[in-house]
This record gives C-alpha cells, sequence and structure tokens, in this order.
C-alpha cells in the first residue's frame, strides 16, 4: 500500500495534489483563496502541505489493516477535539447524518468486519441492497430513506458501533438544531475543521482506488447469512 506519490510542492495549491480531498476540505480552502492575499494563500497552503504530508507519514508508518483503521479514528478524535470549543448540537438519537454513502478505507473494513464477527448486530438485508448500488448512486440522494438507513443504526437511532464508527462519521457534526438534518430545505451548518478534513483526505488518498461505503466494503467480506 503506497501513499500519494503527486510531486508536493509547499505553498502550492493543496488541491493539485490531494487525490481525494473531502468535500469540506475543498470549501474551507475555496474560502481562504478568496478571503486571502495571494502571499498570504500561499503560505497558508505551505502549513497545510506540511500536515498534509506528516498524516500521510504517520499512516504509512502503520501496518496495514485494523490496527491503522483504528489509529485513524484515534487521530480524528484528537482533530475534531481541536474543535471542542464549539458548541455542537449532535446528540445520541439524532441520525439523519446516518442516511449517507459513508466512504470507509481499506483499513476501517477491516475495523468494521472485526466487529460484526464479534457479535454486533447489523441489518443483513439492508446491507445487500446497499452495496449492489454503484458508487455515488442517485439512490443515495433521497438522504433519510428507509434504504438508505445505515446497517448499524439501532431501532432507537443509535448508532451500534460509535466507538468503532469509520473517521468520515467521527468529523461529521453540527452546529444548526438536529431536525434540519432531516428536514427538506433547511439549513445545516457543519464544524468546518481543517485537521479533521486534511486528515481524512490524507486516509482517503491511500488505496484511493479501494475505497468503498461501509455496505460496499463489508459485505463481500462476510460469509453467506445463515453460516456462521
Ligand atoms: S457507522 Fe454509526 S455513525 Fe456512522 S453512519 Fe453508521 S450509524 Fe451513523
Amino acid at each position: 500500500m503506497e501513499g500519494p506519490s503527486t510531486a508536493q510542492v509547499p505553498g502550492e495549491d493543496p488541491l493539485v495534489f490531494i487525490p481525494r480531498p473531502t468535500l469540506q476540505l475543498r470549501a474551507i480552502l475555496a474560502e481562504q483563496r478568496q478571503a486571502l492575499s495571494p502571499a498570504d494563500f500561499s503560505e497558508m497552503a505551505a502549513e497545510i502541505t506540511s500536515l498534509y504530508n506528516k498524516y500521510c507519514a504517520a499512516l504509512a508508518a502503520l501496518p496495514p489493516g485494523a490496527e491503522r483503521g483504528r489509529a485513524l479514528h484515534r487521530m480524528m478524535d484528537a482533530a475534531v477535539d481541536t474543535a471542542s470549543a464549539v458548541p455542537i448540537s449532535c446528540k445520541k438519537g439524532c441520525y439523519g447524518c446516518c442516511h449517507s454513502e459513508v466512504e470507509v478505507t481499506p483499513d476501517e473494513v477491516e475495523v468494521l468486519l472485526e466487529v460484526v464477527l464479534s457479535g454486533t448486530a447489523i441489518d443483513r438485508k439492508r446491507l445487500e441492497v446497499q452495496a449492489a448500488r454503484e458508487p455515488r448512486s442517485p439512490e443515495w440522494a433521497k438522504f433519510w430513506s428507509i434504504e438508505n438507513r445505515c446497517v448499524f443504526l439501532d431501532g432507537e437511532g443509535a448508532c451500534r458501533i460509535y466507538g468503532d464508527r469509520p473517521a468520515a462519521c467521527r468529523k461529521l457534526i453540527v452546529t444548526s438544531p438536529p431536525e434540519a438534518c432531516t428536514t427538506l430545505g433547511a439549513t445545516v451548518r457543519p464544524v468546518r475543521m481543517l485537521f479533521a478534513e486534511l486528515l481524512l483526505s490524507a486516509a482517503l488518498s491511500f488505496d484511493a482506488d479501494r475505497l468503498r461505503s461501509i455496505s460496499q466494503g463489508l459485505h463481500p467480506r462476510l460469509p453467506p447469512v445463515g453460516t456462521t
């Protein structure tokens, strides 16, 4: 497993060399490009390049698999903690964001596999439906339809794998009221965290062609229903 190999020039727009920037990282950089002078943007870009390289190196130094998946989760929690002064409104039982196509790295698939094989309940029917979709299927745009519910949501709208949830879930926090996440047309205010977005972009840039949704990653790895 190799990291991103494109030459990285300090001061250059980081989007030039980050293979899989998150949408939020794109938004942050677009904002900063508008707000800053070219010289200041170049300085900020050099700092971002340096941090991105550090995240890539830290991940590359770890053995692939569940261990690196969990290390990514710890790193993400630390990155999210840097924004802990922001009053967020997410709480147990609000689950609007758990109806979307969550991308996971191959390492995170190994974490999820361990969790399921150790006995955590999963909705196998929905797993099959979601796994059969093309990546970025229009079905996901229906957002909080029942078919889009995460296979790990329980009946109370709580995450069954909270301690092992993917990095993409860990950094998704909002300051808008929880109801806005399930109200068509409502304004949702995600908390933008540069460190978290850079870290996830670094993780997604490894094995970028092997990224899958939770269901697409997990489905082919699980034994057929009734064989366990
Ligand atoms: S893994 Fe947990 S937090 Fe992430 S989408 Fe599924 S239920 Fe929600």
